[in-house]
């Protein structure tokens, strides 16, 4: 098969009112393509938080013609001479939201990509989306009937993982699961995810897969408060209807993952919950920033604050593996490609339980 037996078409977003459900289906060019990369044909994508920020172009302007999607799976159709990662035809795979970096083709050796950091490349970040790869090419997402991408980037699903339940791994997955396993989540500790949407609901469960004490949920309202427990949740805050929790839960909690992105966020109370020593991780990106707060938890508990970007492919790779070994899995709807546009406004109204995925039927998009 070569490039010209298919099509590269998707849902476009054309300028910030695309964010309002008006992205467009039409076509678009993919990056020129390189004998290291890889063509896939798109069966299932998330819908991912970012998606929507960028087609509002909330985080700065965005490279429009857009067309999102960076939880990406399907099946290899084309493979690069160059392809090193034993990638082949018909092989089930996927891409998360990176999918390019420097791989030590700018200023030689780069520390991130030489030590399997790719997300934290600091020559070149390459976004599934809303990017530009090193050759000039655009990157475009998986709300799309095919997409290519760099091969270091394409990562193979196990078998065991349905496509499905697979796509939102790869971003919402590896942004929860990455920074719990840094920071150490897991025996003898007790961690806190503030937000049950896509990502907060897959930090509940990798936080349980891998062996914490014990699991809290922060979240505004009790109207999650059951799904949490299912999830393996062992307490749950409601931070919009119990008045004293910043007071109550005081100083009970070790490490504190925020998925929250709006810069309302009650910053203070959340610290409030950390003991000594303990650390707050944001990975919500509010377009407005993070909010200003009372640095007295920092001073008084010698508390941390920081961050964290998705995960690299590695991470991806074993996230996986503990998926498979602790039978993890995303709870989500799936929903026809073609009702893509509906699906982002409900994404918006927060109606996701808890990741939407969006299916190409016509792609062969089986389920396991
Ligand atoms: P999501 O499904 O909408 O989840 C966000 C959750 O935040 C909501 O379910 C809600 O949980 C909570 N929330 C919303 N508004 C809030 C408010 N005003 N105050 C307090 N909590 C609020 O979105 P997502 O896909 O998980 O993405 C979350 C954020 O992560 C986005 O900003 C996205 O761009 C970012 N992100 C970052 C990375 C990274 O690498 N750092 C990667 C992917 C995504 P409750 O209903 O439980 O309160
Ligand atoms: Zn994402």
């Amino acid at each position: 098969m070569t490039a010209t037996d298919y099509k590269f078409e998707g849902w476009l977003g054309l300028d910030a009112s695309s964010a309002d459900g008006k992205m467009v289906w039409g076509e678009f060019e993919p990056k020129p393509w390189e004998e290291t990369d890889v063509d896939i044909k798109v069966t299932h994508c998330g819908i991912c938080g970012s998606d929507l920020h960028t087609l509002r172009s909330g985080w700065g302007p965005t490279l429009y013609p857009c067309c999102v999607g960076h939880e990406i799976v399907g099946t290899v159709v084309r493979v690069g001479s160059e392809v090193k990662n034993g990638l082949k035809l018909g092989d089930r795979v996927g891409v998360g939201a990176q999918s390019d970096s420097c791989m030590n083709r700018i200023n030689g050796d780069c520390e991130a990509c030489s030590s399997g950091n790719e997300n934290y490349c600091q020559n070149k970040h390459v976004g599934t989306y809303n990017g530009v790869y090193l050759n000039g090419g655009k990157s475009y997402g998986g709300y799309a009937t095919y997409n290519r991408s760099p091969s270091n980037f394409v990562v193979k699903i196990p078998d065991g993982i349905s496509s499905a339940e697979a796509a939102p791994m790869l971003c919402g997955g590896v942004t929860t699961y990455a920074p719990l396993k840094h920071h150490g989540a897991g025996p003898g500790k007790t961690v806190g995810i503030i937000g049950l949407g896509g990502l907060g609901h897959f930090g509940v469960m990798w936080a349980k897969a891998l062996g914490a004490d014990k699991v809290v949920v922060i979240s505004r309202s009790g109207v999650k408060k059951e799904d949490a427990f299912k999830m393996g949740a062992d307490q749950f805050i409601a931070t919009a209807e119990e008045e004293d929790w910043t007071s109550k839960y005081k100083s009970t909690i070790d490490l504190l993952l925020c998925t929250v992105s709006d810069t309302r966020m009650p910053v203070a109370g959340y610290l409030s919950l950390l003991k000594m020593d303990g650390t707050f991780i944001q990975v919500g990106l509010p377009d407005d920033g993070f909010p200003t707060f009372q640095q007295k938890p920092l001073i008084f508990k010698r508390v941390k604050i920081t961050g964290s970007l998705i995960g690299s492919p590695n991470d991806i790779r074993e996230m996986f593996a503990l998926a498979e070994e602790k039978g993890v899995r995303p709870w989500i709807s799936v929903i026809g490609m073609k009702d893509a546009n509906k699906a982002i406004l409900d994404f918006e109204d927060g109606k996701p339980r808890y990741r939407f995925v969006l299916e190409n039927q016509e792609n062969g998009a089986a389920r396991l």
